[in-house]
């Protein structure tokens, strides 16, 4: 018996569906409104005798329980056999030893991480002046409502050396682990200390929602402004996107995710309503964070990075980055619409969710195209009497660029807005876009 026959054998179709979908039951059958489309009458059927199920509407699809779990938690084939798996009780990998071993000692980290997540948010709450102080900040500075405080499990280190590396070691947790967990360092001569000091603490989860790692913000100006945890085993903030778990039902049902820069932006936008935003943390965006969510979840990318020269930049590294991963998946075309938004004011996207979040639709719909966003990029900085030869050298960096486009039409208009913007024919620029 393979291993997924194995986990469908222990495991019962209705009683899991039933976790999400209120099935009642009828003849041989249960019956319900179909979770995957909007409907006033029951079309979706879960057959005992199958083990099945199907939907007789607007879906007309079926299948078994790992299509459903598939389908409803936007999970792949791999990741619902690892959590049907773990439910039925059937180890989905033969492991070694020594692979057991390590992803023993994966949990470990993570129990610590979220045991330290819990640790943080409970000092938040704390009646203790600091713990005040600190909360004050949350809500006054960062705009954070209670409800959010407690959704994102925001919480305090307390200005102290040792607060929580005492509290884990009295649960049992061994330095050792404490520190490869990335919450505290050992010094030249062993000593050990908490590497979160007098700082907001925000709690980094992977796409399943564990706690991975953890964003500090200061509190006043100290330096660094954000502090985060180092790379450990279980966190690696290149393969990670920020808010994911949260954000991953919205951006799958509206077909569009929008990338920001930092942790506050996006529980900001999440606070407002905005769900379908997540953060790639500071660095550009790289092919294992796009991966998790185009084409899969999103067909429509809108980067919306900070303002400043270090944003834009990091837009240009984004953008090349999912321009090389997409077209290689891609038969040389651009799969997934990619767009930048810049927010007037240069702001961040925080700051302008903080003073006007009613505004955040408006400003998303001016996301400008890719190529659009190119052409602007690298006319402007031509000089206005720019020779031939430097126009031409634009006009060749850009070309490919409007080629990647699947779309025949918007390619066409394009050459035509670089052709005018340039002072070059358009002939001459189908000719060399033909050599290249
Ligand atoms: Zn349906």
């Amino acid at each position: 018996m393979s291993v997924a026959q194995e986990i469908k054998a222990r495991l019962d179709i209705v009683e899991y569906i039933q976790q999400y979908v209120p099935l009642k039951k009828s003849g041989r059958h249960y019956k319900a409104c179909c979770p995957f489309h909007s409907e006033k009458t029951p079309s979706f059927i879960v057959n005992t005798e199958t083990q099945s199920w199907r939907c007789f509407g607007a879906c007309s699809e079926g299948g078994d329980i790992f299509n459903f779990a598939m389908k409803l938690h936007s999970w792949d084939f791999r990741q619902a056999l690892e959590e049907l798996g773990r439910l039925a009780g059937v180890e989905v990998r033969k492991q070694t030893p020594q692979q057991r071993e390590e992803i023993q000692y994966e949990e470990r980290l993570r129990d610590i991480l979220r045991t330290a997540a819990e640790a943080f948010h409970s000092a938040l709450l704390q009646d203790a002046p600091d713990s005040q102080a600190a909360l004050q900040y949350a809500v006054e500075r960062r705009g954070f409502s209670l409800e959010t405080i407690e959704k994102y499990q925001i919480g305090f280190a307390v200005d102290s050396w040792d607060n929580l590396l005492i509290h884990l070691r009295e649960i049992g947790y061994k330095d050792d682990d404490i520190i490869d967990a990335g919450l505290a360092i050992r010094n030249d001569k062993g000593r050990i200390y908490d590497r979160f000091r007098n700082r907001l603490i925000i709690p980094i989860r992977d796409e399943r929602g564990r706690v991975v790692g953890f964003g500090a913000r200061a509190l006043g100006d100290e330096h660094p402004k954000y502090l985060n945890s180092p790379q450990t085993p279980v966190f690696d903030k290149s393969r990670l996107l920020f808010g994911l778990d949260m954000a991953r039902e919205s951006i799958r049902q509206s077909g569009i995710a929008i990338i920001v820069e930092g942790y506050m932006d996006v529980i900001q936008a999440h606070q407002a309503g905005y769900m379908n935003v997540v953060a790639q943390m500071g660095t550009a965006l790289t092919e294992p964070q796009l991966k998790l969510i185009a084409p899969r979840h999103a067909q429509r990318i809108i980067l919306a990075l900070d303002a400043d020269e270090a944003g834009q930049n990091a837009m240009r590294r984004s953008l090349e980055v999912a321009r090389q991963v997409l077209q290689d998946d891609y038969a040389g075309r651009l799969s997934v619409d990619i767009r930048i938004l810049q927010i007037p004011g240069a702001k961040d996207p925080d700051d302008f969710l903080r003073a006007t979040p009613e505004q955040w639709p408006q400003i998303v719909e001016t996301a400008l195209p890719i190529a659009d966003f190119i052409i602007n990029l690298e006319t402007e900085k031509l000089p206005p009497d720019a020779s031939i030869q430097e126009r031409e050298r634009a006009a060749r960096a850009i070309l490919p660029l409007l080629y990647a486009s699947e779309d025949n039409l918007y390619r066409k208009a394009n050459i035509q807005k670089l052709a005018m913007r340039l002072r070059i024919q358009e002939a001459d620029l189908l000719a060399w876009a033909e050599e290249q």
